[in-house]
């Protein structure tokens, strides 16, 4: 029997006669959590994780103490061999999970730092019926979708409410009801809300209401019919959100109700926000906070002290949205410049800063295959600032370098993230410290100067030839630099991290004589994490991804300095 059969409490439940199988954790108390399910109907793409963060974000702003889950359906363990363009950018926890961004999108509004425990796929959850299996822990039994793997995810959802000792775990179900692959999560929310009892789930249906052009009024068929096959499925929604382009009519919404039997005050419109942050307001005015309250019978556990003073901390912030003094124009070269999810966090951390500055981040999107050092300055046009932000393999790799140059060269900021980290160290060997085949080994595998390379050292740390170093890690701040300064005088911060590749030491003394900072290292290993440049006016990289824990109400520093260096150039040029 495997080591987690022993810390359940009812699997003894299980037996040739019984057909209940339903996992619970020992020390579970059934009540203590609820759970509010977010689906998405008719289309993906609906923004169910905004959605479903904004909601949990009124609730935490009521004292109540709440966790988000995202369930995927796909058979990857994890994001991490995703392809960004395909699925937006591979978000990092600090425990190193490679996950779905809209994990980011949680941890951007709750301002909080997720775990592995907060993200599941089918992959997962398979290899662990799969494992349990060959250890013989099904007693005999035919493994089944219902109840094993059902079962399963109902075991995950109550681990997480017991270790995070939640009030509500917010679960967002990925892809639209209908998915093959999905259907047994929809169905172990159904069986979870039964065994729970009343007052226990609350079941949210995200839907798009249609407004063809040609038409010129909104149509609610589409919607109606998600909505059925979610009630076919046996679950009865308890809120209906609207998605649309334009507020939902009153008609529409009363038809949704007829045909839905939720109440019209519960079927609501969200329509398109320019800013995500405006959300939270929206679903407030429609009351749904206090819909959910009622649903869940959590009107007792909240703290209206605690929200008055959240409340107007986050309107403070929202309000700065919408009076904005200053323009910046951001270049961000980059290979998925035609998926704008593949760099999600990056264009958050630059809302942030911004909004922390009174500025609005324009950003211009630079594609480095074809950028050389002759043309670089009409590919670089009107921009304050640059980053090169993280990325893989070979394409565009020379005209990254080409842009960094010329940042370097013409006190242009810069900030170069994980990738462009990398190519700031080897721009700056070939054309300042004379190694002129500098490069890395990513790029150019049997380079003679490979100032970037997967080191022995990391081999033996990592262990597996080289894998990818992930997650969160301390960084050691060099006094007195600008690293330092921006980070508050603080000795050590912690950054997120995704690489392979990284500075080989055996090149630091060279880097260093010639006057590139490092700012930050790994306290026990010679890894360097952050570099500068004293001379220039905003020349900053680290090996991390800082724009993964940049928060709304909390910009990350070295993002807020690139935005700020770049508002000096603008009104200096002015
Ligand atoms: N490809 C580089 C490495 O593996 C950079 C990775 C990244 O930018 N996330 O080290």
């Amino acid at each position: 029997m495997s080591e987690e059969n022993n810390l359940l409490a009812s699997v003894s439940d299980v037996s040739m006669e019984s057909e209940f199988f339903s996992p619970v954790p020992k020390g579970y108390k059934k009540g203590k959590t609820k759970y509010v399910f977010v689906l998405g109907t008719v289309m993906s793409g609906l923004g169910k994780g905004i959605f479903s963060s904004c909601l949990a974000k009124l609730m935490q702003d009521k004292g109540l103490k709440v966790t988000p889950i995202k369930l995927e359906g796909y058979l990857n363990i994890d994001s991490g061999t995703l392809n960004p363009f395909r699925h937006g950018e591979v978000f990092v926890l600090d425990d190193g999970m490679e996950c779905d961004m809209d994990l980011g999108t949680y941890e951007r509004m709750l301002d909080i730092n997720l775990s592995r425990a907060n993200f599941a796929t089918s992959g997962q959850i398979f290899s662990s019926i799969l494992n349990k299996e060959r250890q013989g822990d099904y007693l005999g039994r035919d493994v089944q979708m219902i109840p094993h793997v059902t079962g399963e995810v109902k075991l995950k959802l109550r681990q997480l409410a017991m270790e995070t000792e939640a009030d509500i775990v917010f679960v967002e179900i990925g892809g639209t009801v209908g998915d093959l692959e999905n259907a047994y999560y929809i169905e172990a929310m159904r069986e979870l809300a039964y065994e729970e009892g009343p007052q226990s789930c609350c079941f949210v249906a995200l839907t798009y209401i249609l407004e063809p052009k040609t038409l010129g009024e909104q149509k609610s068929k589409a919607a109606q019919l998600g909505i059925k096959q979610l009630m076919q499925l046996g679950v009865q929604p308890d809120i209906i959100a609207c998605r649309a382009s334009n507020p939902v009519t009153e008609k529409v919404r009363q038809k949704i109700s007829v045909y839905s039997n939720v109440p019209v005050e519960r079927v609501v419109s969200v329509q398109d926000s320019a800013s995500i942050y405006k959300i939270p307001a929206m679903l407030r005015e429609r009351g749904l906070d206090h819909e959910v309250l009622r649903l869940l019978g959590l009107q007792d556990r909240i703290n209206l002290r605690h929200e008055r003073k959240e409340w107007a901390r986050w309107c403070d912030f929202t309000d700065r949205i919408d009076s904005l003094k200053y323009d910046v124009t951001i270049g961000i070269t980059g290979k998925y410049i035609t998926v704008r999810d593949s760099y999600a966090s990056i264009i958050n951390a630059l809302e942030h800063a911004g909004i922390s500055l009174s500025g609005k981040v324009d950003i211009k999107w630079i594609d480095t295959t074809d950028v050389t050092d002759g043309n670089v300055k009409d590919h670089l046009e009107g921009v304050d600032g640059i980053i090169v932000p993280g990325g893989f393999g070979t394409r565009g790799a020379e005209g990254k370098i080409a842009c960094i140059k010329y940042a370097r060269e013409n006190d242009l900021p810069y900030l170069g993230i994980c990738y462009g980290f990398q190519m700031a160290v080897i721009e700056f060997a070939r054309n300042v410290c004379d190694l002129k085949n500098a490069n890395s080994s990513e790029i150019v595998p049997d380079c003679a100067e490979a100032v970037i390379d997967i080191l022995p050292e990391q081999k033996k740390i990592e262990g597996l030839g080289g894998n990818m170093r992930l997650g969160g890690r301390d960084i050691e701040v060099k006094q007195k630099t600008k690293a330092w300064e921006l980070f508050g005088r603080k000795d050590a911060v912690r950054m997120r991290f995704r690489h392979r590749y990284e500075v080989d030491p055996k090149y630091i003394d060279t880097l260093e004589k010639n006057r590139m900072v490092f700012s930050g290292k790994a306290p026990d290993y010679p890894i360097m994490q952050i570099l500068e440049l004293p001379e220039h006016s905003y020349f900053m990289a680290t090996q991390a991804h800082p724009c993964l824990t940049s928060r709304p109400l909390n910009p990350q520093p070295m993002f807020v300095g690139l935005v700020a260096a770049a508002l000096r150039r603008r009104s200096e040029s002015s």
